[in-house]
């Protein structure tokens, strides 16, 4: 009895030295590559998934394919005593909405929920898209298998929800399948507007947006690194009064890099450095790629954190391509340029980071700071109920990751001696009972 007690209290110290959780490495080896390969073809094999395309057929067309995506959730719920709650959010968009939209349309997205035990009206969100497009956009009958683009995002948050399913967290997590991405983002907006009218408190969302390509059209391969792409600062403040503010603030106390997805997108940072240290994320500082857009920008408009995961490097002539040969080449976003296993590392990276926020108490709500003309920095923040204590980040003011922390125990404030406020830039996160952290929160607050 004695010694079971003293070996328990040794397992509980070292784990919160090491700080990390044996269920983040088993969610990493669940992921299964023969569930991705199955679900990518058959998605694939759907012949287009284009948001105008035929709903009638149960073969061909994004209707057929909606069908199959919630009848997978329904399968996976049945699976874990009916965890998920599984249904269509429709959104009626009409013809001339932009020039993609050449007639009327229901655009339907796929939402599976698993409700958490703690914060059930806190989500974190993984998506994929269910459409895909040719080289012509409003093209809705040819031939758009979108292996890539992105049925495998949508593989991977079906596959995320088989895992995750069969553990309870404290924190809600919504497995996602968008529609309209290529007409215009309107699924993104649809679900947006959804979860504001609900009332959700969002944590984040992870879009996924091509998770299964190593061999890019610069000719590098490589299956180790993949983008994390966050916005610096969020633009859906729109008052002139509260903007002005803010932008003197940043002016002067910095946090013109710091806004809420850019802090969700080091979380992903850290939670792969820590869990999967083989693979290689590359933060980049940018809402998306060059001009291009993604479905996390509709959960950014209305001032959700989200962000987007994907692939390294691009391949173009697999991309928004006819299929076809031409000089040599095949064109075309085909099943068979997909790299699975790579695919099933980026779905563990979400997984992994969904669960560890799933686990972990909120953020502080106000965190403060001090420290001028002075030594030391104080902060300052709101009790989390529930949280065992609190970790300290901070980091040079040119790097991109929070690279040095100190826990501290249930208290509300604390002076980091001899460290001086002008050179770094601080945050702070909440810290639970199982050792899983909140997203960190940059100052929102000067003490004076
Ligand atoms: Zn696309």
């Amino acid at each position: 009895m004695k010694h079971y007690f003293l070996l328990f209290t040794l397992a509980m110290v070292i784990n919160s030295f090491a700080q990390t959780d044996q269920k983040i490495y088993d969610i990493v080896d669940a992921i299964s590559e023969e569930n991705l390969r199955s679900d990518v073809k058959k998605l694939a094999d759907f012949g287009t998934r284009h948001t105008l395309s035929d709903t009638v057929s149960e073969t061909r067309g994004i209707g057929a394919a909606r069908r199959w995506i919630k009848y997978q959730f329904d399968i996976i719920s049945k699976d874990c005593n009916n965890c998920l709650n599984v249904f269509f959010q429709s959104n009626f968009v009409e013809k001339g909405a932009n020039q993609r939209i050449v007639k009327d349309v229901n655009v339907v997205n796929v939402v599976a929920i698993q409700k958490g035990t703690k914060y059930p009206n806190r989500y974190i969100i993984m998506s994929g898209d269910i459409d895909s497009r040719v080289t012509d956009p409003n093209d809705f009958t040819s031939d758009a298998p979108g292996a890539n683009d992105n049925a495998t995002g949508m593989a991977g948050a079906m596959e995320a929800a088989r895992v995750l399913s069969k553990y309870k967290f404290e924190n809600s997590i919504i497995y996602v399948g968008l529609s309209g991405e290529e007409q215009g983002l309107f699924g993104g907006q649809g679900l947006a507007k959804y979860a504001k009218e609900q009332n959700w408190d969002i944590i984040g969302v992870l879009n996924n947006d091509m998770i299964g390509n190593i061999s890019g059209v610069d000719g590098i391969i490589d299956n180790r690194t993949f983008r994390i792409f966050s916005e610096p600062i969020t633009t859906a403040e729109t008052d002139p009064k509260k903007l002005a503010n803010q932008n003197r603030t940043r002016r002067y106390y910095g946090g013109e890099i710091d806004g809420i997805s850019r802090q969700l997108a080091r979380y992903v940072y850290k939670t792969t450095n820590t869990y999967m240290p083989e693979m290689n994320p590359m933060l980049v500082y940018r809402l998306d790629r060059f001009g291009r857009g993604g479905h996390h920008r509709p959960f950014n408009d209305m001032g959700f954190a989200g962000l987007r995961i994907m692939e390294a490097h691009e391949n173009y002539t697999q991309q928004h391509q006819d299929i076809r040969t031409e000089n040599g080449i095949d064109y075309g976003d085909t099943f068979e340029h997909v790299n699975i296993p790579y695919c099933k590392k980026l779905t563990a990276v979400n997984a992994i980071t969904m669960a560890s926020l799933a686990s972990a108490p909120p953020s502080p709500k106000e965190v403060g700071i001090g420290g001028i003309v002075e030594a030391s920095v104080k902060l300052k923040w709101s009790k989390i109920e529930g949280a065992k204590g609190y970790k300290i980040y901070w980091r040079d003011t040119t790097s991109p990751t929070w690279d040095h922390s100190r826990f501290v125990e249930d208290i509300t404030e604390f002076t980091l001696d001899g460290i001086v406020v002008d050179n770094s830039y601080f945050g702070v996160a909440s810290v639970g009972e199982n050792g899983h952290e909140s997203v960190v929160v940059f100052p929102n607050k000067i003490l004076r």
